[in-house]
């Protein structure tokens, strides 16, 4: 198959370096056609996002720090100079402290707490609002979520418990833009070590986990989540929306330890 995308534009927030799930999921768009332009949450990114954007093409739409909402607005005001409208967003960013994500989740603290829910949760409204002004035939939105927002996952803490509130923001903001046929949807991805995962505690054994417990045994390549993301943000999915779509190599259904499963 090739042209899913043709004809369609987005923004893709999220990439920090060519391993970001961003990254994989803007791959997959772009090898099917699709116009992208990204965000970066400052100089330093700037830097690494600048090349992987020429390499695909993608338009830099500006610096985002979704804790600074007038950076938000910055970068849905160039798109609209830039293409008037879009057909899709990927939000693929979550930010906590990482002395709070070890030991126990009873330890949290509030600045922390409203912090990680601000950008972890809060800024997928924030942004989705602005979209939809710019989805004027339509579009899909996505975010990204992990298992830690369904069961209690080691060290993820108050990040399992941002993920549980962003995954109820999907299904809400799903009703209010469906009418507009504007879809909402996350994927919930299986561990992958990124920058952002690597302030997660021990996270190579939650990798290994993984690994020797998911039905398919082994994890899941930001590849594999681009491609979903892919179906996601094409009319292949046209009828979906509200949904959390796991790729995490079958892992959420399992009730317990693989039989086969060697010790870590
Ligand atoms: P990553 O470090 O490559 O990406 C995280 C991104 O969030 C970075 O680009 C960073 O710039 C951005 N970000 C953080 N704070 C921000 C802020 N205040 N304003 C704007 N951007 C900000 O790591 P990743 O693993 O690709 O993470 C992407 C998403 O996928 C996150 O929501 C993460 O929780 C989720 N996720 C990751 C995994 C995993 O195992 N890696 C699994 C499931 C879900």
């Amino acid at each position: 198959t090739s042209g899913l995308m043709k004809g369609k534009r987005g923004l893709i927030m999220g990439v920090a370096n060519n391993r970001s799930i961003a990254w994989g999921i803007a791959r997959a768009i772009h090898a099917q056609g699709g116009e992208l332009a990204f965000t970066y949450q400052g100089d330093a990114l700037k830097k690494r996002v600048e090349p992987l954007a020429q390499e695909l093409g993608a338009v830099m739409a500006g610096h985002c720090d979704v804790s600074d909402e007038s950076t938000i607005d910055a970068v849905f005001d160039n798109l609209e100079k830039l293409w008037g409208k879009i057909d899709f967003v990927v939000h693929a960013i979550g930010f906590s402290d990482k002395d709070e994500l070890t030991g126990r989740y009873v330890d949290t603290s509030a600045a922390n707490f409203a912090m990680t829910m601000n950008i972890s949760v809060y800024s997928f409204t924030a942004v989705a609002k602005r979209a939809e002004k710019l989805m004027t035939d339509g579009g899909s939105m996505l975010t990204m979520t992990y298992y830690g927002a369904e069961k209690v996952m080691p060290n993820y803490n108050v990040m399992g418990v941002a993920k549980a509130a962003l995954e109820a923001s999907v299904k809400y903001l799903a009703v209010d833009l469906g009418p507009k046929n504007i879809r909402v949807n996350a994927i919930s991805a299986g561990p992958i070590k990124t920058l952002a995962a690597s302030g997660i505690g021990d996270f190579r054994y939650i990798l290994k986990w993984n690994e020797y417990n998911a039905p398919l045994r082994r994890t899941v390549t930001i590849e594999e989540v681009g491609d979903v993301g892919l179906y996601m943000l094409s009319d292949l999915s046209r009828s979906v929306t509200g949904e959390i779509h796991h790729a995490d190599s079958g892992y959420h259904v399992v009730g317990m330890k693989a039989v086969d499963a060697p010790d870590i």
